[in-house]
């Protein structure tokens, strides 16, 4: 019998590459993670861009 040993999924911010320890108020955007201080960075480059709710999950809502 084979046994599959499954890799775990270590999510790793997207913009600091550092592995996440998922707490409050940490951002999944998509399949993409980012600390709440990364995200606040993210936002404000991308403040031109429309960012649709849907795909935005606050992890204070998530839990
Ligand atoms: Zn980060």
């Amino acid at each position: 019998m084979t046994v599959h040993q499954q890799t775990p999924l270590i999510p790793k911010c997207s913009l600091c590459k550092k592995v996440m320890e998922i707490s409050e108020g940490d951002i999944l955007y998509g399949t993409e993670w980012y600390h709440k201080s990364c995200w606040d960075a993210v936002e404000k480059e991308q403040s031109q861009r429309s960012i649709p709710d849907a795909d935005l999950i606050p992890i204070a809502n998530y839990a």
